[in-house]
């Protein structure tokens, strides 16, 4: 807080400040992003970073005495005719606009920025050498700079898939889905790509690049069995807010260093997913070293 009750930052201040590392002509076409409630002129002390504004998300903002949320998924994508409070999003709107607190949305713009969303999921699993998984396009208004969706890099130390997704499971940030693993639990793996948020459209560029595995979220079985199907990476399905949590940190620590703001970043898991049980009895797969007796000769010729 501000000692001299005299705010310096306004909310035009932080719009402009995630304008310029987040340029919304970096979004795609489809996508709304920018400030989406608020006053230009209004001040801003301090800043909650959420990847959901949500009714618990917006409760946890004004908790903190926010006066500005910096989420990752439009609250608003498609077009809309009311934001009456008898709606579910209208009420989120005059929660914010009753309290003061402006909203301002980063999505695929910051998907695409360096640094990005996939490069801050990156760094959890302590990738090195990091470089697009699909590069901007030149002509495309991001194109240049190492700018593009998603990451490839290098695993600090080469494991097998079943000690990656265990691994994986440990660096980010918790839910009840967890991570979970598609292809050969002891195929090794060296280079991952990841892609923070619903990434199977990427499927065939992460087998493009030649990489062993690829982690992203919200896959689904018949892209996948084809992928794998087609020789494709080794897959990690994480749930999507774990994928993309934790870039807060790193957007909130660029607020702090170029404005004098305190920022709060939201641990609140906004993932639907909130059970999960794993089956009494192990599983019967062909991928699986479980599945079969197999002797050791045969399962090297499933490679
Ligand atoms: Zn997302």
């Amino acid at each position: 807080m501000g000692a001299s009750g005299s705010p310096k930052v306004s909310v035009a201040d932080v719009v402009a400040t995630l304008d310029e590392r987040y340029p919304p002509a970096w979004a795609q076409g489809w996508d709304r992003v920018g400030l989406v409630v608020g006053d230009p002129s209004a001040p801003v002390r301090r800043v909650c970073c959420v990847v959901d504004v949500v009714p618990e998300t917006v409760a946890e903002a004004l908790d903190q005495r926010a006066d500005l949320i910096v989420a990752h998924h439009p609250l608003l994508l498609r077009g809309v005719s009311s934001v009456a409070a008898t709606t579910y999003k209208g009420r989120i709107v005059h929660e914010l606009i009753k309290n003061d607190v402006a909203l301002y949305v980063a999505h695929t713009n910051a998907d695409v920025a360096s640094p990005g969303v996939s490069d801050a999921l990156a760094a959890r699993l302590g990738l090195t050498g990091l470089r697009p998984l699909v590069p901007s396009p030149p002509g495309d208004p991001s194109a240049g700079q190492g700018r593009g969706i998603g990451r490839i890099g290098r695993l600090p130390t080469p494991m097998t898939l079943a000690e990656l997704t265990a691994y994986a499971a440990r660096v980010l940030p918790p839910t009840a889905w967890g991570v979970r693993a598609a292809g050969e639990p002891d195929r090794l793996v060296r280079t991952v790509a990841v892609s923070g948020g619903a990434g199977d459209s990427y499927l065939a560029d992460a087998e493009r690049a030649g990489v062993d595995a690829y982690l992203t979220a919200d896959l689904r079985h018949h892209p996948v069995s084809e992928h794998l199907a087609g020789g494709g990476p080794a897959l990690l399905d994480a749930a999507h807010w774990a994928t993309e949590r934790p870039w807060l940190d790193d957007v909130a620590e660029h607020l702090r260093k170029r404005l004098s703001v305190e920022t709060v970043v939201s641990d609140l898991d906004t993932d639907p997913w909130t059970v999960h049980a794993a089956s009494a009895a192990p599983a019967v797969h062909p991928a699986s070293p479980m599945a079969s007796p197999a002797s050791p000769v045969d399962k090297e010729s499933r490679r």
